[in-house]
């Protein structure tokens, strides 16, 4: 399980997140909605350390770390913690100098030094799951955006991360190639994958997180199932955000 407490994130004199306490359990799906700038991306990149909290402290199983501005991170508990998670980023991000098997390989042999045969079995197994198998010797240039994406997802789940983040991955598709990326991450659900995804695609959200967390201003604004909260929202500013999206 994940778990984020007090954490606060500033750019210079910009508080872009607010105390900011959260415990997201294993196996489910959250997903950070809001408007733009609301914090949501530093959010989701605080998880991993590709931002560093100024304040708070971070769980992802058992790995734990807490900050302070005057607290520099080793390179060695930044990546025992960043090894726990999986990241899929909206633009896809994938090596664009290795086939589709080998961008899902690349970490599992560079990073884990398993044995390539080992790593190739293990990549053919993400492929299949993500529908790609079928193009595991493509270069991605070759790929639609959402099979890039299916590629990516693969990727991430290579070596078998606690959680999966997402950062508006269907953001960069069309509606038809989004919808074969839900389709996906919904299966990943269904298997318990535990995941946080920052999203505006409303429709990602009620078909795949069982927890939305509403966020503006760095504020975690309204919390609550994806039914209660696109339904029936409570706070002001929820009300207006969802209005302006239907
Ligand atoms: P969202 O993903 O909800 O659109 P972000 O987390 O990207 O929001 O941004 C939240 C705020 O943090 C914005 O005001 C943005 O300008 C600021 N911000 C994000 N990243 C940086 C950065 N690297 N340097 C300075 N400000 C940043
Ligand atoms: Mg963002």
């Amino acid at each position: 399980m994940i778990e984020l407490t007090h954490i606060e994130k500033r750019f210079g004199d910009n508080i872009v997140l607010r105390d900011i306490s959260v415990l997201l359990p294993e196996s489910t799906v959250t997903a950070l909605v809001g408007p733009s700038g609301g914090g949501k991306s530093t959010l989701l990149r605080c998880i991993n350390l590709l931002e560093t909290p100024t304040f708070g402290k971070i769980r992802v199983g058992s790995e734990e770390i807490e900050l302070t501005p005057d607290r520099k991170l080793g390179w060695k508990s930044i990546q025992s913690l960043r090894r726990q998670t999986g990241m899929v980023f909206q633009s896809f991000q994938l090596f664009p100098h290795r086939t589709a098997i080998g961008n899902v390989m690349e970490g599992l042999v560079t990073v884990l030094k398993w044995p390539a045969d080992k790593a190739r079995k293990r990549a053919i197994e993400l492929l299949e799951k993500v529908g790609m198998a079928h193009k595991a010797d493509a270069w991605p240039a070759t790929l639609s955006g959402g099979q890039q994406q299916r590629v990516a997802i693969a990727r991430a789940l290579a070596p078998s991360p606690r959680v999966l983040l997402c950062d508006e991955p269907t953001s960069a598709l069309d509606p038809e190639l989004a919808e074969e990326v839900v389709d996906v991450l919904s299966q990943l659900a269904r298997e318990n994958t535990t995941m946080v995804m920052a999203t505006h695609d409303l429709r990602l959200a009620s078909r795949v997180a069982n927890k939305v967390l509403f966020l503006d201003g760095g504020l975690i604004v309204e919390s609550g199932e994806p039914r209660e909260i696109f339904a029936s929202p409570q706070q002001e500013r929820t009300k207006k955000f969802i209005a302006s999206l239907s």
